[in-house]
């Protein structure tokens, strides 16, 4: 089974970002009062949106399941206040639950969390618990900048996080790392605000004492681990001179990267460097990168091909697309298993 650890519903019906816009423009009203979403999605609508988009992929491509959430670069927790990031959440993370009641042999739900810049991590655990409890998610992407760029939250290895990691911990679900838009104009979105918080969260992993003090937690850190495998030098160097643990030693059942790297020579130093047990396979289809690279002929997020061409064991490529999948999200074996 080939488990596709990252995708969104970037092609999600007009209807949501509707309410969006509207919740935005409210925010200019002094007399709007913030609505949770009403939204007139019909099923076939949401068919539709996933026929010619993500199922056609999966299809065309070969992958069996994916790990699905709402668009990451449009959960923009610096819009608004908490409650227009909870209705927003809410909503976007109800419409994963019908994707996912529509086509369960498809995709399997994480959600977004509505975080807020200022407003605790702990006010987060209520939508997380909602979402794993009865909707059936099997994790969240958490977001380390709530402030869109500006990098006012506290370190992922702060205690300022940990209430909502004890209720990872406690639901037994991990987090994707996932920054979402950005509004400084220095970090373009996905080019490199995306990658920044990849990298930055590792370096932060590395200095922290996170996994003492939450030994069973999970993150995968995705974009490939942003520039961490280029750089696994000087990471490896800066650990040692910090007296901190070997990097595989750090990550070993705690944090993994994802495959959305788009080309070939990227995907061959992922697995050159980092530990086979904490790479999952992923391809962030639809998203950032839509296009067909004029050097192969084929679309850049068609992550499998790369890995295809990588001279791996059966073993080591099942691990790959599905076993580490179901370590690093805990909750997926019981899913599958019930498909069986
Ligand atoms: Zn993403």
């Amino acid at each position: 089974m080939i488990i596709d650890c990252h995708g969104h519903y970037t092609t999600a019906p007009a209807d949501l970002q509707k309410y969006r816009d509207g919740q935005i423009a409210g925010l200019k009203d002094p007399a709007y009062v913030p609505q949770k979403a009403n939204l007139k999605i019909s099923d076939d609508q949401i068919r539709e949106s996933l026929e010619g988009a993500q199922l056609k992929f999966q299809r065309e491509r070969g992958t069996d399941l994916t790990i699905f959430s709402p668009r990451a670069s449009a959960m923009a927790h610096h819009i608004g206040n908490e409650t227009t990031s909870q209705n927003w959440t809410q909503a976007c993370n109800d419409l994963i639950k019908r994707v996912v009641d529509l086509y369960p042999d498809n995709f399997v739900g994480v959600c977004q969390l509505p975080q807020s810049p200022g407003v605790p991590p702990a006010n987060s655990a209520a939508e997380l618990e909602r979402c794993v409890k009865e909707l059936g998610f099997i994790g969240c992407n958490l977001n380390p900048d709530p402030s869109g760029g500006n990098w006012t939250a506290p370190p992922l290895t702060d205690k300022h996080w940990y209430p909502l990691y004890e209720k990872m911990v406690e639901l037994d679900v991990p987090a994707m790392v996932h920054v979402s838009s950005s509004c400084n104009p220095n970090f373009h979105a996905t080019g490199a605000h995306y990658i920044n918080a990849d990298t930055t969260a590792f370096m932060q992993f590395i200095t922290g004492d996170l996994f003492k003090d939450f030994p069973t937690i999970k993150f995968i850190i995705p974009h490939g681990g942003g520039a961490v495998p280029y750089h696994w030098g000087r990471y490896r160097g800066l650990a040692q001179d910090m007296k901190r643990p070997l990097l595989p030693d750090m990550m070993k059942n705690n944090v993994f990267f994802d495959t959305c790297v788009y080309h070939q020579p990227g995907i061959d130093l992922l697995f050159k460097v980092v530990p086979r047990d904490n790479i999952l396979f992923g391809s962030e289809m639809v998203g950032a990168v839509r296009g067909l690279d004029p050097e192969t002929g084929n679309y850049y997020d068609d992550t499998k091909r790369y890995i295809e061409a990588l001279q791996l064991s059966d073993a080591e490529r099942k691990k790959i697309y599905e076993g580490n999948a179901r370590r690093a999200y805990p909750r997926l074996g019981a899913i599958l298993d019930r498909k069986k």
